[in-house]
């Protein structure tokens, strides 16, 4: 009896670990690849694909469409092959992205596809009630979805330790603790919070121009200069988990005081600083307006288009420094960098060029232009929240109890 029972548990976790694994897959392919190129890429036997894949489809968490004829399968069997996607009513991540001025919520699917739900400025209030704004949008969408909500993930624009904003832009936000100040939406599962720009740089390896890239430095500026480096689709996000500060980091030569406590910061000459800086215009307001300004009209302003050029080689020189410090196979660019690269690539470049190491310069690591826009650190967001859904753990708790299976 002993025996039996020890041999049923390993064979449940067997299944759930495969099940877990198989989903996964189904994820991290959009919901596009069939189930004989998941069966092969996951290496299982064709009868166990079936199996995990009725049972997935039996809890709600995937509905198999007919898809493409599979070449290989239609010789064996002479039939098209399904491809597993996101059910209609499986599970839903909903994802923040906070800003100091703005916020947006947005829910995803399993397959990674995303809509914007709520988007609003902050206006007059202050920093705690926006908080208190997007908790409550929380309940209420959490409501709508109801059981399907597997968590909410939050990108913040702070450096964060477990769900604290260290460092936040907005001083108001001083070691606010995220996953508490949303503790009204509790009803949406757990809270977990992520830094924007490293949030940036995960949803670029899943599902933008890092994806499949084994090393991959991701930069995001926006004020300042945030990014990740990822090794096979994982953030290396240091000891506390507020690794990838590279705008604070002394690339460019430059000595004075920054912001952040320290001197000679690289954001301080590239990214909207760097650009208002050489600008000579004050920093106030909105300073990524002002920065946007100063790019749509560099073709057009003689000042515009010298601090553009000053800001980008900028840009470039940081860049190579830090190629040359972690060695990756690409590097993706979003928020300001995408928009500086692109307005003025021929500056970025030769400042990039400028610093990297002779031995690196015939085959430099490409920079590559974020494709995901503004739904990159939402797209992140969501992707912390399945990564903790799609284990075996976190598929025990689906469907939630009195939720019907099919
Ligand atoms: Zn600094």
């Amino acid at each position: 009896m002993q025996k039996d029972d020890g041999a049923a548990t390993t064979s449940a976790e067997l299944r759930a670990h495969n099940l877990a694994r198989l989903l996964r897959a189904i994820h991290e392919g959009g919901g596009q690849l069939t189930r004989a190129e998941l069966t092969r890429r996951l290496s299982l036997a064709r009868g166990t694909a079936t199996v995990l894949v009725r049972d997935l489809a039996g809890r709600r968490l995937i509905e198999e469409l007919t898809g493409p004829v599979d070449a290989t399968a239609q010789r064996a069997r002479g039939r098209p092959t399904g491809v597993p996607s996101a059910h209609a009513e499986g599970p839903v991540a909903l994802a923040v992205d906070l800003r100091d001025d703005s916020y947006t919520v947005a829910a995803f699917e399993l397959t990674g596809r995303g809509t914007v739900l709520d988007r609003a400025e902050r206006d007059a209030g202050s920093g705690t009630e926006m908080l208190e704004e997007v908790a409550e949008r929380l309940k209420i969408r959490c409501g709508q979805f109801d059981a399907r909500v597997v968590g909410v993930g939050i990108a913040v624009p702070s450096p964060v330790r477990g769900g604290t904003m260290v460092q936040p832009t907005l001083p108001e936000w001083q070691d606010v603790d995220v996953t508490a100040a949303l503790r009204p939406a509790s009803a949406c599962g757990p809270v977990l919070a992520g830094n924007d720009a490293t949030l940036a740089g995960l949803a670029e390896a899943r599902r933008g121009v890092l994806r499949g890239v084994p090393v991959a430095l991701h930069l995001h500026v926006a004020t300042g200069i945030g990014g990740v480096l990822l090794a096979d689709g994982l953030p290396v996000t240091g000891a506390h988990g507020s690794a990838g500060e590279f705008g604070h980091m002394p690339l460019t030569g430059s000595d004075e005081p920054c912001r952040c406590g320290s001197t000679g910061c690289w954001e301080l000459d590239a990214g909207a600083r760097g650009l208002l800086r050489a600008a000579g215009q004050p920093e106030q307001g909105d300073r990524m307006l002002q920065a946007e300004q100063i790019i749509a009209t560099a073709g057009t302003d003689r000042d515009s288009g010298r601090a553009l050029a000053l800001a980008a080689r900028a840009l470039g020189r940081g860049i190579g420094a830090l190629v040359n410090a972690q060695d990756p196979e690409a590097v993706g660019l979003s928020g300001l960098a995408a928009e500086i690269f692109q307005a003025d690539p021929g500056a970025v470049t030769a400042g990039y060029l400028s610093t990297l190491m002779r031995f690196r310069r015939d085959d430099p690591p490409a920079l590559l232009p974020s494709t995901l826009g503004d739904l990159g650190a939402l797209t992140g967001a969501s992707e912390l929240v399945f990564d903790a859904f799609l284990t075996p753990r976190g598929l025990a708790g689906w469907p939630a109890p009195g939720q019907k299976t099919a």
